[in-house]
């Protein structure tokens, strides 16, 4: 391995971490063994990992700033991130199978990435999904029993143990909502009331079967949110091998041939380019990554012919593939104020829109607040209520991340096209029925005074669809894992034809996984250091 050429380097693990990373961010070296582009949920668990072997040297480079903030630590105030210099406030293009609607599509900017603005839910994903992996990429390592065993050595898991499946000394701690509110004890028995069984975790025996309803396990911690980044790499500031630096953005990676040799940086209005004498690891996550492959000469020919890049390679798949979960919220008023307690989003619920389907394809969270689309919002907002972020599990359509122009600092363009397959119109008329069935069950009525969106007596039809739908902010596909020619990335997680280049975060998922996806991104990242690992004798 190289070393970094810092002076007074020591192999001295009880270092201020602070004044640790302010000597090493002050004099980035020339070189670094790894370099991980994006401190996200994948980026962070990468970083961490390879600094535990202290033999190697590991740049982590972040485009956003630090994670110290109310918006970011109290739990309660994930909102208020949306839209702030902690959002990369991304907008897909106008979509006519939303009437038009250019629906905003956040994702987080600063230390821990999404892991740091989200909702904190933590969701596995299910069986089926690991299984596909496996299939798509040939490789039995990305299997539901391999992942397990993942999961098992990640978390520490404050619920009722379950040994054959639940970690509970991992890094990621994982516990239920304290005291939650009644409205999330409504929401499984209104489930119950429909036949929807009750489990006590989402990521257990339930993400393996048919569905069901439970409270949601989250990553908050003495009443902090417990970010990826958090989990992972704040106890690691104090190594002398790590260097972790903000406000600092990756332009292009830099090859020899085709072999990639480092990275370009803008840092505080100045281009500097570093080498990596191992391995790059691209981790900025399901827009930016498809941005920055195609920037670095990586992407359809034709793509970057259009904008005058010189082609490395043609990798047609880049930016191709985009997937996302789409959710349309209905909402109710509630007799009184219910304030929202925790993260806001207590209870959670995976069912199928047809029985004969191999898993869940609707996805269910609640919210304790009113969270309608901005077409929807004219409907009347009640001044107390709450909202169910209904959404599609399995969407079938597809959209395609593509350069605006060569600038760096450009955005890319979005087309999320969601909604466009005619299959996720039928199980969105699936979706927003069980919808309405769940919040107007018996079990809410001591809670519930109306139905307010879609409202009540007004039909929830194709129009209403078309209005309601948001991202539930699950981006990823757009550097798919596989064989075929269409595959950005191998299972090992290596770019087609390019030598010391991975990508691993959620744009290399061949498909949304059934929940939320910070929880499998943090898998890609496991999965991505035990290769770099065994490829390099670490
Ligand atoms: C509002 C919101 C709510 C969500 N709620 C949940 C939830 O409750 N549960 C859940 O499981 N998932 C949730 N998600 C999704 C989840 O957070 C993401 O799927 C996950 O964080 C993606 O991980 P990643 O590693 O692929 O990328 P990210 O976590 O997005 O990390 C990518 C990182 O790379 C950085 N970066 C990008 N470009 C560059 C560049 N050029 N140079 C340097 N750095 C760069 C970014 O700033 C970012 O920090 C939510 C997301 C959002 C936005």
């Amino acid at each position: 391995m190289t070393t970094n050429p810092l002076p007074n380097e020591a192999d001295d693990h009880h270092l201020d971490p602070r004044e640790n990373q302010e000597r090493r961010t002050g004099e980035i070296g020339p070189v670094y063994d790894f370099i991980v582009c994006g401190a996200g949920a994948a980026g962070s668990v990468i970083a961490r990992r390879l600094a535990e072997n202290s033999v190697c040297t590991v740049l982590l480079i972040e485009a956003g700033g630090i994670d110290e903030a109310e918006s970011v630590l109290d739990p309660g105030k994930w909102p208020t991130n949306l839209g702030s210099e902690r959002d990369w406030g991304f907008q897909a293009e106008p979509n006519p199978h939303l009437d038009g609607r250019a629906l905003s599509m956040s994702m987080g900017k600063g230390l821990g990435g999404g892991s740091s603005v989200n909702v904190m839910v933590w969701a596995r994903g299910h069986r089926t999904d690991w299984d596909h992996f496996a299939k798509v990429s040939d490789d039995a390592g990305w299997g539901y029993d391999a992942v397990l065993d993942i999961y098992r050595r990640i978390e520490n898991w404050q619920g009722t143990p379950d040994p054959q499946r639940r970690g509970m000394s991992g890094p990621v701690w994982v516990q239920h909502p304290c005291d939650p509110s009644p409205l999330a004890g409504g929401m499984l028995d209104a489930a119950r009331e429909l036949g929807i069984p009750r489990f006590d975790s989402p990521n257990g025996k339930m993400m393996e079967g048919a569905g069901g309803a439970a409270l949601t396990d989250m990553l908050v911690r003495d009443g902090r949110r417990h970010s990826i980044y958090r989990a992972y790499v704040a106890p690691w500031l104090d190594r002398p091998n790590l260097t972790v630096v903000t406000e600092t953005h990756v332009r292009r990676i830099l090859f020899d041939g085709r072999r990639a040799v480092g990275v370009e940086i803008e840092r505080a209005g100045e281009l500097l380019a570093i080498a990596a004498g191992t391995e790059v690891i691209v981790s900025t996550g399901a827009i930016n990554t498809p941005k920055l492959l195609m920037l670095s000469g990586l992407g359809d020919r034709s793509e970057l012919d259009r904008h005058g890049i010189p082609v490395v390679r043609h990798i047609p798949g880049v930016g191709k593939n985009l997937q996302d979960h789409v959710s349309f919220g209905c909402t109710w008023e509630t007799h009184e104020p219910m304030p929202p307690r925790n993260n806001g989003s207590e209870a959670t619920l995976y069912w199928k829109s047809r029985p004969e389907l191999e898993a869940p394809d609707l996805l269910f969270c609640q919210v304790e607040f009113p969270v309608p689309s901005e077409r929807t919002a004219a409907r009347g907002v009640p001044e107390h209520g709450w909202s169910m972020f209904a959404g599609l599990a399995h969407p079938h359509s597809r959209g395609e991340v593509r350069l605006r122009s060569a600038d760096a600092s450009a955005p890319p363009i979005v087309d999320a096209n969601m909604m466009s397959h005619p299959a996720d119109v039928e199980a969105a008329r699936a979706c927003v029925k069980l919808c309405r069935e769940l919040g107007n069950a018996e079990a809410f009525r001591p809670y519930v005074k109306r139905e307010a969106i879609p409202g009540e007596g007004r039909p929830a039809d194709d129009d209403f669809i078309r209005d309601a739908a948001v991202t539930y902010w699950h981006q990823c596909g757009t550097a798919r894992m596989g064989l075929d020619d269409m595959a950005v990335v191998d299972a090992t997680l290596a770019v087609q034809g390019i030598e010391g280049l991975r990508v691993a975060d959620g744009s290399i998922l061949p498909r949304v996984t059934t929940g939320n996806t910070q929880a499998p991104c943090a898998v890609v990242g496991e999965r991505a250091a035990q290769m770099l690992r065994h490829r390099h004798g670490l």
